[in-house]
């Protein structure tokens, strides 16, 4: 059966449709999906623009309860759903009920936000006047999503949109459809009016580029490459839209002498490669000053060699396939820059035979790597890693921030003096002491500085900021 899209309220097949494959097991097709067109697209929009007045206007508690509803519904639903995250995907079972479980407490967190919604009430600055501070909602919101968590990342864009009040249409990634549409239909099926939920899938250059050339899409929310980022931005700037952008990470991970050396290597290795390196906030730079230096590459490769690569769904696997072809091509592409460059490749790189056709990968560790080369400076999005030797914390610092991008930085030491003042001084929006610098919490602010982020933060409540439109409203007493 052909899992379709939905389009004002409706359940469309529409003319075209794709399949979606097991990269463990590229044999089993985990389902097969509705291609939109632009033409559905632009369906989609106008029928998200015909619902926001009514949607915008709703009461509280109808959004409340069709957000606590789904957040009930996914949690329920954990492990069934998260088997279907790892089987699209190849994230191990473990990873996707936990991506799962976070996609709960995310519509949990915004069913609760709904009950929140606040101004401020000020004195003018003239006399017998008031001021009222308020925020109302933008409009119809584009959401167009990645493949590296099909369920956390549509839920942290799609449960904010709607807890204030806005319409949306949505275009998940191609290669993952099942996570977005399981939860599209939780939402329709919570009772969510016709058009204010509006589900687009197919190909980004189709569906995703008819959403930026529309005039009708007020904001749009954006994460993936940084190619496609500035498309969105350029589009954006051409229509007058809010637009926020999450992009990649060539996130630096410092480990200094004085650092607990089973606490820096956990970190580094679940940094680097657990989830396939496929985290924006994954650590690709391993940043070691050289008292440690030997010890911690020792350590590195006799952990490296106990992990286990296998199909995402069998009982102990530890890192599951890339994604797909194309991106395990990326991957080695990377590796076989980085021995042109002149790294040494001292652990793995090499592809993997297990008993399904997949795209397994070993994590690979370059060591000799300095921060000027490729695979230092361009996010490979693989289990890559390299590290990188530098004298002292001066010149880890200094290294760790000398990138085009600024998601997430982490720091191993036991110093609180490096601690605090690499806290203070790297220039990420995200800092990690003695932690990976991937694994984050739902309710606090996500998001970067520099090429890796544009626009206000995500998550939280600071996610207000980017899904409403702040109005000052005067009144003579
Ligand atoms: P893309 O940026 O191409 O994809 C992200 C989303 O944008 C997908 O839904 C995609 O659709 C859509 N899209 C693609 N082209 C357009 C367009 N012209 N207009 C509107 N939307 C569009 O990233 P990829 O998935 O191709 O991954 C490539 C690289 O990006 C990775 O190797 C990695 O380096 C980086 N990446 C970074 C992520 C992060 O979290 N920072 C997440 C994912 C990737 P569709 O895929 O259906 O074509």
């Amino acid at each position: 059966m052909v899992q379709k899209n939905l389009i004002d309220g409706e359940w469309i097949a529409g003319s075209e449709a794709f399949r979606n494959i097991n990269p463990s097991d590229t044999n089993d097709v985990v389902g097969e999906y509705a291609r939109a067109s632009a033409e559905d697209a632009r369906a989609a929009i106008a029928a998200a623009k015909a619902a926001f007045p009514a949607w915008s206007r709703s009461g509280i508690l109808e959004r409340h309860a069709i957000l606590r509803k789904t957040a009930d519904e996914i949690l329920a639903r954990k492990d069934e759903l998260g088997k279907l995250l790892s089987r699209e995907e190849g994230k191990t079972l473990a990873e996707g009920i936990g991506e799962t479980v976070r996609a709960g407490q995310i519509f949990d967190f915004f069913a609760g936000e709904c009950l929140r919604l606040a101004g401020e009430v000020l004195p003018s600055a003239r006399p017998n006047i008031g001021v009222e501070i308020t925020r109302e909602p933008i409009g119809v919101v584009g959401i167009i999503t990645p493949w590296n968590f099909p369920i956390a990342i549509p839920a942290w864009k799609i449960a904010p949109a709607l807890c204030y009040g806005n319409t949306v249409v949505f275009k998940p990634a191609e290669l993952v459809p099942g996570s977005s549409w399981a939860i599209v239909d939780i939402l329709h099926r919570a009772g969510l009016p016709k058009g204010v939920l509006n589900l687009v899938m197919g190909k980004g250059s189709v569906v995703g580029q008819a959403m930026l050339d529309s005039p009708d899409i007020h904001a749009i929310t954006f994460t993936g490459s940084t190619g496609t980022g500035k498309r969105v931005a350029l589009a954006s700037v051409e229509h007058n839209r809010k637009y926020q952008l999450e992009m990649g990470g060539k996130n630096p991970f410092v480990v200094l002498d004085d650092a607990d050396l089973a606490v820096a290597v956990e970190a580094a290795v679940n940094s680097a490669f657990f989830s396939t390196g496929q985290r924006c906030t994954a650590s690709s730079r391993l940043i070691v000053t050289e008292g440690i230096h030997d010890r911690f590459v020792g350590a590195m490769g006799e952990r490296m060699k106990g992990l286990v690569i296998d199909d995402a769904l069998k009982a102990g696997t530890q890192i599951g396939p890339v994604v797909d072809e194309s991106q395990l091509n990326q991957d080695t592409d990377y590796i076989a820059i980085g021995r042109q460059e002149g790294a040494k490749l001292a652990f793995g790189g090499e592809l993997l035979k297990r008993d399904t056709p997949g795209f397994y990968l070993q994590p690979a560790l370059f060591t000799e790597a300095t921060n000027a080369m490729r695979i230092s400076r361009e996010e490979i999005f693989g289990p890559v890693a390299s590290v990188i030797r530098v004298k002292d914390y001066d010149e880890a610092l200094t290294v760790a921030n000398d990138t085009p991008f600024g998601l997430s930085s982490g720091i191993a030491t036991t110093s609180l003096k490096h601690a605090t003042h690499f806290k203070r001084n790297a220039d990420a929006g995200m800092v990690m002491v003695n932690l990976p610098t991937a694994g984050v919490d739902f309710h606090v602010p996500f998001g970067g500085r520099k090429g890796s982020s544009h626009g206000s933060r995500e998550q939280g409540r600071y996610a207000a900021e980017f899904y409403t439109t702040v109005k000052t409203a005067y009144t003579l007493a």
